[in-house]
């Protein structure tokens, strides 16, 4: 059996305990994954504390062509990567699975290696110059979640390297093999020390994010656990990106047309088997258009081939892991028991942590599986009358990541948009992230944002330098 490493200062650490990973498909082994302690963390931090002060010294141009050569080791290993992420998370190798993974790896990567935050000079009269630069603020935490484990990865270290900090990250524990791969390989072209792994539970990740000595925290994962990263970072001060999960609304606007929007719909809805942080959770639909729209979801739905993601032919995998598999299995339950109608699509294997892709319709606001984000395959369809009623359905929740709005008419699609709660509201489309456009929850979805220039700011500080003429 293949044992992983993680990797401190450009070199494979030995760890004492190990972890066995095991496919989500098939119960079959993948491998030992390193369990490190609490020293290790200390290690790690100290040793990219250390390579920290040269980095930030090298210069922008050479910043930047080191990302480049990174992203041609992410082209050139993304076979390995994709097959690894579908042996460990589950989701296909095919379709919107582990190789559109890494193309959008390699997609986030280009982009910031291309985009300047030159200094900017923010006021200048007769008697004064003000100029603000931006400099990085040190080492980054980085928690990275199971469900995108290599893409989120990358929108987590490169905007971090790319600005002169250095990373220490903790993949999940759940999905730790092929992240620890791929900072491996892009490590043969970082400097030593610059990207840095720890690995384990929760308690790993409390120790790196509650290390005094942590200049940044990048965070995707759970609101519980956004709160707790809060707290840990009381001792470092550290600023905090948080990505917690969603309840994403969708809307679709009366009389708009089933069949051109389903297949939108049903990728909003069920990409990687619905365990994205913004994918559709709660479909509003008009009363007079439910049947029709309900109708072009399940002709899809009962097309879609599920099981193991190794093989090509498939589109749907398996649940990542079995606390997720009984999350949405009891919530299905609790519709299901009180009188939901429970549309299940899709002949599953008997190995696994499979489910069917499933629609649920009457269904109202209020029931567990409107109300709870699911975060797999079973979407609640619920009718509404009006659509100042929808809109106040939609925001009625804490939750603010994403939200859409479908329609035939783009001008009336606009108007329901801006009265809508969410980080990025799409019309026509959901979840249609890009490397250069600012993405980040409102309300208690989190706060700050990645991606684009606003993204590479949030890992940077700012510094004025005010001359006087
Ligand atoms: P968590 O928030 O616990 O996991 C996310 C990451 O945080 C993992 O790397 C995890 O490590 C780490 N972690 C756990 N506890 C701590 C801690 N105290 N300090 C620092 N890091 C910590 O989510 P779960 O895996 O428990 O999933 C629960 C729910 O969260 C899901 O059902 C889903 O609704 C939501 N979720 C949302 C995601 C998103 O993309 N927004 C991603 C994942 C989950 P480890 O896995 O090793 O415990």
């Amino acid at each position: 059996m293949q044992t992983y490493s993680n990797s401190v200062n450009g070199q494979a650490v030995e760890a004492a305990d190990h972890q066995e990973i095991l496919n989500p498909a098939t119960g079959d082994s993948i491998g030992l994954a390193p369990i490190s302690t609490e020293s290790d963390v200390g290690f790690a931090v100290n040793t990219a504390r250390k390579a920290q002060l040269n980095w930030a010294r090298v210069s922008d141009q050479e910043k930047r062509d080191t990302i480049v050569r990174v992203t041609r080791v992410l082209e050139e290993n993304s076979e390995y990567l994709a097959e690894l992420i579908t042996r460990e998370q589950g989701k296909p190798l095919s379709g919107p699975g582990s190789r559109f993974e890494m193309q959008a790896c390699v997609g986030w990567t280009q982009v910031p290696a291309a985009l300047e935050l030159p200094p900017e000079i923010v006021y200048e009269d007769e008697e004064r110059k003000d100029v603000l630069h931006r400099v990085p603020l040190g080492v980054v935490a980085a928690i990275a979640p199971w469900n995108w484990p290599l893409m989120i990865a990358i929108w987590q270290i490169i905007p971090s390297i790319r600005m002169g900090n250095t990373v220490v990250i903790k993949p999940s524990e759940y999905t730790p093999i092929a992240t620890l791969e791929m900072v491996r390989l892009i490590n043969q072209v970082l400097p030593p020390g610059v990207l840095n792994t720890v690995s384990g539970d929760g308690r790993i990740g409390a120790a790196l994010t509650s290390h005094p000595d942590i200049d940044k925290i990048m965070f995707t994962g759970s609101e519980a656990t956004g709160r707790r990263i809060i707290e840990a970072s009381t001792r470092s001060l550290a600023p905090i990106t948080l990505e917690l999960g969603g309840n994403d609304a969708a809307i679709v606007l009366p009389g708009t047309d089933a069949d051109a929007i389903a297949e939108g719909l049903f990728w909003g809805a069920f990409l990687n088997m619905g365990q994205t942080c913004a994918c559709i959770k709660r479909l509003y639909v008009h009363d007079s258009d439910y049947e029709a729209v309900v109708n072009a979801l399940s002709n899809l739905a009962q097309q879609m081939p599920i099981g193991d993601g190794m093989d090509e032919k498939n589109l749907i995998g398996p649940l990542q892991n079995e606390m997720q598999y009984n999350k949405v299995k009891d919530l299905v339950a609790d519709a299901r028991a009180n009188g939901c109608e429970v549309m299940e699509f899709g002949t599953i294997p008997d190995t696994g942590y499979f489910l069917p892709l499933t629609l649920v319709g009457n269904i109202r606001d209020g029931q567990r599986l409107v109300d709870e984000e699911q975060f797999g395959p079973a979407l609640p369809v619920i009718r509404y009358q009006s659509l100042d009623e929808a809109v106040a359905s939609a925001n009625r929740l804490d939750a603010g990541l994403g939200a859409s709005v479908w329609a035939d008419d783009l001008e009336q699609a606009q108007q329901v948009a801006v009265r809508l709660e969410a980080g990025t509201v799409w019309i026509n489309q959901h979840g249609a992230i890009h490397p250069m456009v600012p993405f980040g929850g409102n309300k208690a979805s989190g706060y700050g944002v990645e991606f684009g220039l606003e993204g590479l700011k949030a890992v940077t500080q700012p510094r004025v330098i005010s001359i006087k003429k």
